[in-house]
């Protein structure tokens, strides 16, 4: 089946929604991947996306922390009147509106995906954090759902809006702009910066005394840039041992480390999984 350049290549399908921000972009023919017509975003777009919206969760609870400098630092009992002034750190936008952004985005988008998706509606959770976690748990398996649904009338931002019709394809452009904001927003002022979990290796756990045990490193955010993320890593501050982000990513989801019963020790610990 001969084709000219623009051409598409198979009937039924069109270009990628995402344009010259698309992740299959082809830049010897400048232009989309192309994809069914049925579905706005190409695979890898979706698949970006997918990450991009996992990773809202820690975006949330990293911009916690810039509001609490201390929280991940907390100084223990006999260090708890040592003075240490901070000098006030500029923002563009404050990372406790960006928060709030994302939980109100998150969960708008949770309670569409459900309905579409028939999915049981849970009650509110009254913490932003958690609440951000159960969306992002919902949203991410399901982006190519959401990618397909038709125009739905929203409060897009927050509940002062203007109601506005909005795509599933436009929750998903909104998605991953609140995630380039928050890396934004993040990048420029930590370089590494706790997450919540368990290490995989040693007992550092979240719930004890000591700081951490978990941090992630981050390259800074460089606008234009999509992939950069890609090579930062976890560690953990007791035993030193880090894993890439993405074994992270699963672990938020599952909380369970991938290949966590054939992960080698560095002490012996009470075995917390019987896979067979
Ligand atoms: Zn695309
Ligand atoms: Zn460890």
């Amino acid at each position: 089946m001969p084709h000219t350049r623009h051409d598409q290549p198979t009937t039924g399908t069109r270009p990628c929604i995402a344009d010259t921000h698309c992740k299959g972009y082809d830049r010897l023919e400048r232009r989309p991947a192309w994809t069914a017509t049925t579905h706005p975003y190409c695979d890898p777009c979706i698949a970006a996306a997918t990450r991009d919206i996992r990773m809202l969760a820690c975006d949330w609870y990293d911009l916690a922390q810039q509001q609490y400098p201390t929280l991940s630092q907390a100084p223990s009992t006999s260090s708890a009147h040592r003075q240490r002034p901070e000098p006030p750190i500029p923002l563009r936008e404050g990372p406790d509106a960006l928060q709030r952004e994302i939980h109100h985005a998150v969960t708008t988008w949770e309670a569409v995906v459900r309905e579409h998706a028939r999915l049981s509606t849970p009650a509110d959770l009254a913490r932003h954090g958690p609440a951000v976690q159960r969306a992002v748990g919902i949203l991410a398996p399901r982006v190519r759902l959401l990618a397909q649904l038709p125009a739905t009338t929203v409060y897009p931002t927050g509940c002062e809006d203007q109601p506005t019709d909005m795509t599933g394809a436009d929750a998903i452009d909104h998605l991953c702009r609140l995630r380039a904001r928050a890396r934004s927003m993040l990048g420029w002022t930590h370089r590494r910066r706790w997450v919540p979990g368990d290490c995989w290796a040693c007992d550092g756990r979240d719930a004890d005394d000591l700081d951490g045990p978990l941090y992630r490193s981050e390259p800074r955010y460089e606008p234009g840039t999509w992939d950069g993320v890609l090579t930062s890593r976890v560690h953990c501050d007791r035993c030193g041992q880090d894993r890439p982000e993405a074994d992270y990513d699963e672990y938020l989801v599952t909380l369970r480390w991938p290949g966590q019963p054939d992960e080698q020790d560095t002490q012996p610990t009470e075995p917390t999984t019987a896979t067979p």
